[in-house]
């Protein structure tokens, strides 16, 4: 089954269940498609798709998906965007969120618990599989 969103010619817009686009067609050919408000049979789809397809398209993106490479350059980019704050990380992204520093993007070390704490207080922290540079002092 698929959703449509159609328009009656007096701009009535409201959703029709059928099983296919070809089902649509069907119906709307032999006037069986009317509006709910005003009865009309002059019923078009509007542009917009199924929402079925809609659904699918803002469903996440596997993990991983696209290789190695991708996420290489992921990590480029942010390593040139972000400032270092090294074991100062939860410390400055609460300061961010809370506006107690000018907003950046930065980058740290951070324990898993204190990692949770941010996602709680609504603050987006995003792993990255970076070795820890502790040793480069
Ligand atoms: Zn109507």
């Amino acid at each position: 089954m698929i959703v449509l969103n159609l328009v009656c010619e007096q701009q009535h817009k409201f959703e029709g269940w059928f099983h296919s686009n070809e089902d649509f067609a069907r119906q709307n050919e032999r006037g069986l498609v009317s509006c709910p408000a005003c009865g009309s049979t002059a019923v078009a789809r509007l542009p917009s798709g199924p929402r079925v397809v809609r659904a699918r398209a803002k469903a996440e993106p596997a993990p991983n998906k696209q290789g190695v490479p991708a996420l290489f350059k992921l990590l480029q980019a942010v390593l040139e965007s972000t400032e270092d704050v090294g074991e100062r990380f939860a410390e400055e992204a609460r300061k961010i969120h809370y506006e107690e520093v000018p907003a950046r993007n930065i980058r740290g070390v951070t324990s898993v618990q204190d990692a949770k704490e941010l996602l709680e207080e609504g603050i987006a922290v995003l792993p990255l599989p970076l070795p820890p540079r502790s040793g480069m002092h």
